[in-house]
């Protein structure tokens, strides 16, 4: 059984189909890699997946261990193990770093996963998460939160899109961690040499999959520009 099974999701926002009859399965510690331009649904399926106020599908199911959480809350669907890195980094006044990365778990050593994402833990566990920290240093917290949570799946949405906080590497580095913890990977961008890195990888195009195999398989589909999901149309950005 695989751990996140997407089958014949659709959502529409009045007339307007964002995910078309969409079916994906993400297995038990699997990165996949979700391609596809810019506003192809990749977000909107992110939300859908986690829950997010909102979105709730028009029609299809998403089994998450078996269980049908489609319906579910964002709170719920958080206690079952999905997490979700935001594009737009976080920002919590009021508490430490230290504070926010035991969130979950108290007795947790945070150090190591500062270190993770190239922070210095003496440097950084006592500081507020807050604007004192620049963009690059909430992002990798951020990242270093994820870790600590050691969820079943995190949904990565474009962590490529802040590219001058964070480097490619650090990104492999961080994808490489989650993979090593057990935690299962939605890695959704449109840089095929970040999908490179996955085990599956799968291409959007207008709210449906159009091409599904190894990472170098669908990246040479993405670059060929061929994708039957909008015929002539160039589908790279
Ligand atoms: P991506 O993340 O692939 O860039 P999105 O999922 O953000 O794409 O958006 C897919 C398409 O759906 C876009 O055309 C976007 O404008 C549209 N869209 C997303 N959310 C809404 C909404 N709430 N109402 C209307 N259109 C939306
Ligand atoms: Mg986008
Ligand atoms: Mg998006």
């Amino acid at each position: 059984m695989a751990l996140l099974e997407i089958k014949n999701l659709s959502f529409q926002v009045d007339t307007t189909k964002i995910l078309d009859d969409f079916s994906l399965s993400v297995e038990a510690g699997e990165v996949h890699a979700l391609l596809g331009t810019n506003g192809t649904g990749k977000s909107t399926l992110a939300y859908l997946i986690a829950g997010c106020e909102g979105y709730r599908p028009t029609s299809g199911t998403i089994l998450f261990a078996g269980k049908a959480i489609q319906t579910s809350k964002i709170h719920e669907r958080a206690q079952l193990g999905i997490t979700m890195a935001w594009q737009e980094p976080v920002r919590f006044e009021g508490i430490s770093v230290a504070q926010y990365l035991t969130l979950k778990q108290r007795d947790l050593d945070p150090a190591p996963y500062l270190a993770m994402v190239g922070l210095e833990p003496g440097r950084y566990l006592a500081r507020m998460v807050d604007r004192s920290l620049s963009g690059g240093e909430r992002k990798r917290i951020e990242l270093a939160s994820i870790l600590a949570l050691h969820p079943r799946l995190a949904i990565f949405d474009e962590p490529d899109s802040g590219i001058d906080m964070l480097s490619i590497q650090d990104i492999i580095n961080v994808i490489a961690a989650c993979k090593e913890h057990g935690s299962a990977v939605l890695l959704i961008t449109h840089r095929e040499e970040i999908a490179l890195i996955a085990d599956q990888a799968s291409q959007i195009c207008r709210g449906k999959v159009v091409c599904s195999g190894t990472p170098a398989e669908v990246a040479a589909y993405y670059k060929s520009r061929q994708c039957s999901g909008c015929a002539t149309e160039v589908c790279v950005d």
